[in-house]
């Protein structure tokens, strides 16, 4: 019997699904995607095909009253009208947060989610939503396997220095360290890279993952060791929306010069900065690339100015440099971005080939580059397909 794997990726207002089911020797292999969108607003469905046709879509008017479950219920039936002869196994859920313990994923049950709940005070922003469907589900669909993945579970191997913010060690000992988010990310470019180039994959790599969120991480033999992301997802690089790294002073002016609320300076930091702040014109780097706006020239090179700071960050981390990947939708689609980044690293013995480069091509480095760049494209969802899978099996085997 093949099995299927319902991979769920919620936020505040969407939920996202992949659908896969395995082929013939058990890897799984996408059959279907879509999300639920306009939650509490004007709901919307659209389920797709892995090459983008659009296999089912509904609309619900802006008055109706269905909640998360409800919508939930709507997507669930449509799955399990669509397994092609597969069984339905298990769901995989993207959480945000496993706080400093589960460095793996783990089986939802009643007490994992009730400690899980306990690191929404760490990711308030994002943790309840991805929580809210592994309820919802374990309702609707009671006796589904639910396992959670967790976005921080690949930075667990960073040293304790790398972790450490320079607070008094009761606040250190309370959980306040740097986490590190896009684990699910990196970890899925790290295997492709042991499949690409397995001699890199030894030594040490910095990852730009660059989308509407983004960070880097330094990855030496394979395991995380530093990252940009830190106690929330709003450190380190600027992007679409969110500041990244910033003094903390400009917060204390913003509460006390400026009498700004707490919730009021956790909009601006989330949802009014970064590209979006500086341009005045778009959180997209599409559009400002297009733009003829000086704003918009000056968030860009804003944005890669602080990629190229932080590669050398990363670096001086890892006591050096063997390859440099770009991944995500600004670093596997944008080729002004990286040409931009990696001219800035010509002193690290970067060199680009400018035909690879607009061509996306998977190695971008120039023959006399000291190290090879890659484009790399991610895929989440295959990584947490791949884990519930390998949680399902060895489950199965215990119970043998
Ligand atoms: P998310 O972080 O939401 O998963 P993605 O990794 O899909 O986001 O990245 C989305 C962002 O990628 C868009 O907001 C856009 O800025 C950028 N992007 C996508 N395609 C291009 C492109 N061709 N050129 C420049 N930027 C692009």
């Amino acid at each position: 019997m093949r099995d299927g794997i319902l991979v769920i990726n919620a936020g505040s207002s969407s939920i996202k699904f992949s659908l896969f089911l395995s082929n013939g020797d058990g890897k799984p292999l996408l059959s279907s995607k879509g999300q639920v969108e306009g939650i509490n607003v004007a709901p919307h469905f659209i389920a797709q095909g892995p090459d983008g046709t659009v296999l089912s879509e509904q609309h619900w008017p802006a008055d109706s009253d269905l909640n998360h479950e409800d919508l939930l219920k709507h997507l669930i039936d449509w799955v399990e009208d669509h397994l092609d002869g597969a069984s339905l196994v298990a769901a995989g859920h993207r959480v945000v947060h496993g706080g400093p313990k589960y460095a793996s994923p783990v089986l939802v049950n009643d007490s994992v989610l009730d400690e899980l709940d306990g690191f929404v005070q760490l990711a308030p922003l994002h943790q309840p939503h991805n929580l809210a469907p592994i309820r919802a589900l374990a309702k609707v669909h009671p006796g589904l396997m639910q396992v959670a993945c967790f976005d921080t579970a690949f930075h667990t191997t960073n040293p304790k220095v790398a972790t450490t913010f320079a607070l008094p060690r009761q606040l250190t000992e309370e959980g306040v360290r740097r986490y590190g988010f896009h684990g699910l990310s990196y970890e899925f470019i790290a295997r492709r890279i042991r499949e690409i180039a397995p001699e890199v994959a030894a030594g040490k790599v910095v990852v730009c993952h660059l989308g509407s969120g983004a960070s880097m991480c330094a990855i030496d033999g394979g395991k995380s060791v530093a990252s940009t992301l830190g106690f929330t997802a709003v450190d380190g690089l600027p992007m679409g929306t969110r500041t990244g790294n910033l003094d903390p002073g400009v917060i204390l002016y913003l509460l006390q010069q400026k009498g700004m609320s707490a919730k009021e300076i956790e909009t601006l930091l989330y949802k009014r900065s970064g590209l979006l702040g500086v341009s005045g014109v778009s959180n997209d780097m599409r559009v400002l690339l297009e733009s003829d706006d000086p704003h918009a020239a000056e968030a860009v090179e804003l944005f890669c100015y602080r990629v190229n700071r932080e590669l050398g960050s990363l670096a001086a981390a890892m006591g050096g440099l063997d390859a440099l990947v770009f991944t995500a939708g600004i670093g596997e689609h944008s080729a002004p971005v990286r040409e931009r980044v990696c001219a800035a690293s010509a002193w690290l013995g970067i060199s680009v080939d400018a035909a690879a480069n607009d061509r996306h091509a998977e190695l971008i480095s120039a023959d006399d580059s000291r190290i090879p760049v890659y484009v790399i494209p991610t895929n989440e969802e295959m990584m947490i397909a791949k884990h519930t899978r390998a949680v399902v099996r060895q489950l199965a085997e215990a119970a043998q």
